[in-house]
């Protein structure tokens, strides 16, 4: 545990000292849950969005992607039933005065038990040696049983109470499984309460005619409002599928963990518009194409596992996460939902507006089903940056602190590096980043011994470190030094856009989905 906490500080501070993330207002000591992305951190979530907008919207002939406003009419947050039932439980703990949700501590509580699994496992993976059979180990093993049991029950209980707002049940479940507060160590709990997620703010000049807007908690209902113009003036055919990305707006009750629950983040969002009775197969399938999506950029396979919600959300008939293992364990990284009609429905209702679609196919009229896949964007950057960032021990017994980001979505692709600031070596640098600037990002750097620089692009992410040295201004090579590998070539001048492109292109990188 200690561990994973050191793993996550460093995590936090060289996202920091790299340029990638700031606490938002740091000069007035910040702000709660709010950050800002700095020069490289705005870089590297241009080129997550990019990789999503590519492989959702303009890979697909029949997806389409929008940019609705942040601003939407109040009445849609009634129809949504985010007025309604947009709520979080909260506890507050009286001794310590912290507040809680307390579906979260009791979902700590049960990710305790998963830790003594995986011990159990460890255990017997270090007994067995190549003779063990995990799956075997996990389905016969009386205390993996055991505890497993006790998860089962106890998140099943939560799901049920939570469905039927018994929030006194949610309550003696934290009492029965004895949670104390971390803060103050005591079990001095109050009744638990639903707490409202939007942020509500006005519209208008003066008070007696202003307007109670909220800012949106999520960006998928500026899709549904838009269904029918976008189906209409596109000529789009069911099944096909809205995307966007935008920021959405929530007042977490408890936002830690740095950028994966913010108050302000950015989803990026697809609802798939299908015909009634055949959600259950969209579902799958957008299952399978978002994990594959995921998988695409190498970060390991067994980062990611699903998990099949028990307790549903208001408008679902299935869902499941993607979940990722961030440096505080597996959490959810993506959503995908099996809406039913029950958005379309609901706005027909509330606007007295038609929503629906004539199926030339089967002759009929019907409010379309949806599948929704939906990413925190944010959450896409803390995975992408906390896998990559590894401590790697040396041959000659030095550590060097990598950021190995997937080189497609590298900050910088290239950084060019004069060996010595003089002999026209600078120059012929300046010249290699005119010409590669117009495909790449790629940067200038002279200070320091070449060496180091190294080091820094590599803390940096930089996938490719190339140095012109005095054998450049004679036979026109330079050497191109790989991040990972750290391996070092000479290469012509005029073959570096082809081998850059070669590693960083995102068509060679999606092309694996
Ligand atoms: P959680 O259970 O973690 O609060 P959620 O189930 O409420 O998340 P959804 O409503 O399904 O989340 O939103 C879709 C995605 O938006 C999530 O998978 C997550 O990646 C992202 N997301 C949701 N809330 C936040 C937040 N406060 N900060 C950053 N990203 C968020």
């Amino acid at each position: 545990m200690a561990n994973q906490e050191d793993k996550f500080k460093k995590v936090i501070s060289h996202a920091k000292e790299y340029g990638y993330v700031f606490q938002s207002s740091e000069i007035y000591d910040g702000l709660s849950a709010v950050y800002d992305y700095a020069q490289n951190g705005a870089e590297l979530k241009n080129n997550i969005k990019q990789y999503w907008w590519k492989a959702m919207v303009q890979l697909h002939d029949n997806i389409v992607g929008i940019d609705s406003a942040i601003f939407m009419h109040p009445t849609v947050w009634k129809a949504s039933g985010h007025v309604d039932a947009f709520n979080d439980p909260l506890i507050d703990n009286k001794d310590s005065k912290k507040r809680y949700r307390a579906d979260v501590l009791i979902e700590d509580y049960c990710a305790k038990l998963e830790n003594k699994i995986d011990k159990e496992i460890n255990k017997a993976a270090k007994r067995f040696g190549d003779a063990f059979n995990k799956e075997e180990f996990v389905t016969t093993n009386a205390r993996v049983l055991g505890y497993q049991e006790k998860i089962d029950t106890i998140l099943s209980r939560m799901g049920k109470s939570l469905e039927n707002e018994d929030l006194a049940d949610v309550k003696s479940l934290i009492e029965e499984l004895d949670i104390v507060c971390p803060v103050s160590g005591s079990k001095n709990w109050t009744d638990v309460k639903q707490f409202n997620l939007m942020f509500g703010t006005k519209l208008g000049a003066s008070a007696d005619s202003a307007m109670d807007l909220y800012l949106r908690p999520e960006t998928a209902q500026g899709i549904f409002v838009n269904f029918l113009n976008v189906q209409k003036t596109g000529r789009m055919k069911i099944p096909f599928g809205i995307a966007q990305i935008g920021k959405a707006f929530r007042n977490e009750i408890v936002a830690r963990q740095f950028i994966f629950r913010q108050r302000e983040f950015e989803q990026m969002e697809m609802q798939f518009f299908v015909r009634p009775g055949t959600q259950k197969e969209w579902y799958e399938a957008w299952k399978q194409n978002r994990i594959k999506w995921h998988l695409s950029l190498g970060m390991g396979e067994d980062n990611y596992r699903f998990h099949d919600h028990d307790k549903l959300a208001h408008y679902a008939d299935a869902a499941a996460d993607i979940e990722f293992k961030f440096p505080f364990g597996f959490k959810e990284l993506e959503g995908i939902h099996s809406r039913t009609d029950f958005d379309l429905s609901s706005h027909e209702k509330h606007s007295g507006k038609k929503l629906q679609y004539f199926d030339h196919e089967i002759n009929e009229s019907y409010v379309p089903y949806v599948v929704e896949t939906s990413i925190g964007l944010d959450r896409m950057f803390l995975a992408v940056f906390s896998n990559s960032l590894v401590e790697e021990e040396l041959e000659n017994g030095s550590t060097r602190t990598v950021l190995k980001l997937p080189a497609v979505l590298a900050p910088t692709k290239a950084a060019i590096l004069p060996l010595v600031k003089k002999d026209g070596l600078p120059d012929v640098a300046k010249e290699i980043i005119e010409d590669l600037k117009w495909d790449f990002k790629v940067i200038y750097d002279e200070k320091d011994a070449v060496g180091r620089r190294y080091r820094r692009q590599d803390a940096n992410g930089t996938p490719f470190c190339i140095t012109v040295d005095h054998q450049t201004l004679e036979d026109k090579t330079v050497t191109i030094r790989h991040r990972d590998t750290m391996e070092q070539k000479r290469v012509a001048i005029a073959d570096l856009k082809s081998i850059i492109n070669a590693e960083v292109s995102m068509k060679e990188w999606l092309k694996k989905i």
